[in-house]
């Protein structure tokens, strides 16, 4: 191979100097670079559950429908949210995964000279999808370890660090990696405090998971808050990951400008039926939020008995401070447990360990005890 072709030179600045995305390390590369079998994986936030027993029926009825294109305007599977969220389907725009919606947030109003607020410690994609387009994102300092929210949001600071040049605000309730939430009261003022151009994306990955009184649902904003984009997924409570079905919803007119962006099937026919079977079994989504629950209590239990300091989470994760986390990582790796580094995250003495079944976690828990000891 050329080791240096010239159109090298010609990439964008933007792409050139972009970090790729980290995701959790796949069950399979772990077998191949260590050649284990028992692996267990911990490391993306998936549901330890699965999607409801529903999803595969209705997967298997569309393998008779595989040479259609699929439903570019989504419309049933867009019906069945709007219904379900009390929007009109007008309100709905669908991506390929929740990250197709931060994506074309950031194309529609980003560019070199414009900036897009967000929190340190927040999901990575909001800077990877700033930088893409070549505008700046300005990170804002987290609330200290010793907050109610440890690590959390400051709204404060993220208002403080917007100016002329700021068209998006990124906000993750819960965030991940640090599980921590922003109550109603604490939201709706920064909302009415923010320009009424700039777009706030507020996104509710772990919408379905959050039980606590005073967590605001950012749809019932949407009314008095026209430049607000919520974004949710498929990919976490209802066990969908593989299939990358997320949405948003938002003033008409703003899901109006992300559709003209969207590609015409981003959303492919699989993905449009598991996510209405999913979103119909909501018996099966009680299960997963009551493991979930279950699986953080016994999971703060158990790295509160190992004394080791973590941030109280909402989430179906959980991140953790431990001595010289990425060598342990490597040593968990070898006892077959994936789990996910933080450093990226500006966390790098912090493991995010995500909510599995209650072995999983006992697992998880008795061989990080052993790694400790030793
Ligand atoms: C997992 C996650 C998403 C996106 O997931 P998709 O699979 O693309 O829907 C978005 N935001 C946060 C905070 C997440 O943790």
């Amino acid at each position: 191979m050329h080791p240096n072709p010239a159109f090298l030179a010609q990439a964008l600045p933007a792409v050139r100097d972009l970090a790729p995305y980290e995701p959790g390390k796949p069950i399979e590369e772990l077998e191949r670079e260590l050649g284990i079998a028992n692996i267990i994986k911990l490391a993306s936030n998936e549901s330890p559950l699965g999607p409801a027993p529903g999803v595969r029926r209705v997967l298997e009825a569309e393998l008779d429908r595989l040479a259609l294109y699929p439903d570019g305007s989504g419309h049933a599977l867009k019906q069945a949210l709007a219904s379900h969220l009390d929007v009109a389907p007008a309100q709905v725009t669908l991506g390929n995964g929740s990250n197709d919606l931060l994506n074309l947030v950031a194309q529609t109003f980003l560019a070199p000279g414009r900036n897009a607020v967000m929190s340190a410690h927040a999901f990575a994609i909001y800077a990877l999808a700033t930088r893409a387009v070549g505008a700046e994102a300005r990170v804002a300092p987290a609330l200290p370890a010793d907050a109610a929210q440890p690590c959390g949001h400051d709204l404060a600071a993220m208002a403080e660090r917007m100016d002329g040049n700021t068209a998006v605000v990124f906000i993750a309730n819960p965030n991940n990696p640090t599980g921590t939430w922003i109550d109603r009261d604490a939201l709706e003022n920064f909302l009415s405090a923010v320009p009424p151009q700039v777009v706030v994306v507020l996104d509710e990955a772990y919408f379905e998971y959050v039980q606590q009184a005073g967590y605001p649902d950012g749809c019932r904003l949407l009314a008095r808050y026209p430049n607000l984009l919520v974004t949710r997924t498929f990919s976490k409570a209802y066990g969908l990951a593989a299939l990358r079905v997320g949405y948003g919803v938002s003033h008409p007119a703003l899901a109006d400008l992300l559709n003209r962006l969207r590609q015409p099937f981003n959303v492919n026919s699989l993905g449009l039926a598991a996510a209405r079977a999913a979103l119909a079994d909501t018996d099966h989504l009680a299960a997963a939020v009551a493991i979930n629950r279950a699986g953080l209590t016994q999971l703060s239990a158990g790295l509160a008995a190992l004394g080791l300091p973590y941030i109280p989470s909402v989430g179906n994760f959980i991140t953790f401070r431990v001595p010289n986390a990425a060598n342990l990582n490597q040593r968990l790796l070898r006892a077959g447990i994936i789990v996910r580094p933080v450093a990226g995250y500006g966390l790098p003495e912090s493991l995010r360990v995500s909510v599995g079944l209650p072995e999983h976690n006992t697992r998880f828990l008795e061989t990080l005890g052993r790694l400790l000891q030793s």
